[in-house]
C-alpha cells in the first residue's frame, strides 16, 4: 500500500524524481503587531526531494511548527512561492489546495490528534473518507493497515484505552492509510518514552525506506540523525542545514 516510486504514485500531480517534491522560495508570515508586523518566517527557501527524511530543528518560537502548517497547507496566510510536485500551492483556490493536501500528505502530531469518540478502526477509516474512497473499498484498505501495523487485536478499542505510543502508532497508520507522498511530523515523539519514541523513529525510518518522504520537527538531535538531512532555523530565519553522515543515524542498523 506504500508509495514506494514516483511511477506508482496514484497521485496525479507527478513529478519525475529528480525534480523536488517541495520547491518553496521567499516563503514569509507574518502577525500583525501594533501598527507593525511580527515575522515567524523570513525569506525562507527550501528544497526536499522525492524519499527524503528531512528533520527541522530550532529552538521554541524559531517558526518550526508554523513552516510544517505552511508545508502541509492547513495555513494559507503566508507569501511566497510554494510548488508541491509542481504543482503551485501559492496560486490554488482553498479547495484545490485542500484536494491536494488530501491526496498527498498525510500529519503525525506530538500529542497524536486521535479522535477519542472513535475506534481504532473509525480513526483509520477518517482519512480514506476525505479522499473520497468509495465505503467498499475502505474496510479492505483499513484491514491491510491493522494488519501491517500489528494492530488487528486493538481495533475496536477507543483511543483512551491505549498507551501513548499505541496512540502513536495509530496514528502513523492513519497518516499513512491513504497512501501519502509525504507524511509531516511535529515532534512525533515529544510524548513518548525513549523506547516508544525509538520505536517510532525506527518506523519513519523503515517508511522512508519504502519510499514515503518525511518532515520531520524535532528538539532531538538523536532523532534528527534518523533523517538525510537537518534544517536549522532561528527567529525565523533558516540559519544552516547540515547532511547528515551514514554513520551518524539513518544507515545505523538499517542494513
Ligand atoms: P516553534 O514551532 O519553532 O516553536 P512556532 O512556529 O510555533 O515556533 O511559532 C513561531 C512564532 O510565531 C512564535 O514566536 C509565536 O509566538 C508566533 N505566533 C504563532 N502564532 C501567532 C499568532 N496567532 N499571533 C502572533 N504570533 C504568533
Amino acid at each position: 500500500m506504500m508509495a514506494t516510486s514516483e511511477a506508482s504514485n496514484p497521485s496525479g500531480a507527478v513529478a519525475a524524481s529528480h525534480d523536488p517534491l517541495i520547491r518553496v522560495r521567499g516563503l514569509e508570515k507574518s502577525y500583525p503587531q501594533g501598527r507593525a508586523r511580527a515575522y515567524v518566517l523570513r525569506n525562507v527557501a527550501l528544497e526536499i526531494r522525492p524519499g527524503e527524511f528531512l528533520s527541522v530543528m530550532g529552538p521554541s518560537g524559531a517558526g518550526k511548527s508554523t513552516l510544517l502548517a505552511i508545508l502541509g497547507m492547513h495555513d494559507a496566510d503566508w507569501s511566497g512561492e510554494y510548488f508541491f510536485g509542481g504543482e503551485p500551492v501559492h496560486a490554488l483556490s482553498v479547495k484545490a489546495r485542500g484536494d491536494l493536501r488530501n491526496r498527498n500528505i498525510g500529519f503525525v502530531f506530538q500529542s497524536y490528534h486521535l479522535l477519542d469518540d472513535l475506534t481504532v478502526y473509525e480513526n483509520l477509516e477518517m482519512p480514506l473518507s476525505y479522499r473520497n474512497v468509495p465505503k467498499s473499498q475502505r474496510s479492505s484498505i483499513v484491514c491491510d493497515a491493522l494488519d501491517r501495523f500489528q494492530i488487528v487485536g486493538k481495533k475496536d478499542l477507543y483511543p483512551r484505552q491505549l498507551s501513548g505510543g499505541q496512540q502513536q502508532l495509530i496514528a502513523v497508520a492513519r497518516a499513512l492509510v491513504a497512501n501519502p507522498r509525504l507524511i509531516l511530523a511535529d515532534e512525533p515523539t515529544g510524548n513518548l518514552h525513549s523506547e516508544q519514541g525509538r520505536e517510532i523513529m525506527e518506523l519513519f525510518r523503515k517508511l522512508n525506506a519504502e519510499g514515503v518522504t518525511i518532515v520531520q520537527v524535532t528538539h532531538s538531535e538523536t532523532n534528527a540523525a534518523y533523517g538525510h538531512r537537518i534544517v536549522r532555523l532561528r527567529d525565523g530565519w533558516i540559519e544552516g542545514e547540515t547532511t547528515v553522515a551514514p554513520a551518524a543515524g539513518r544507515a545505523e542498523g538499517s542494513a
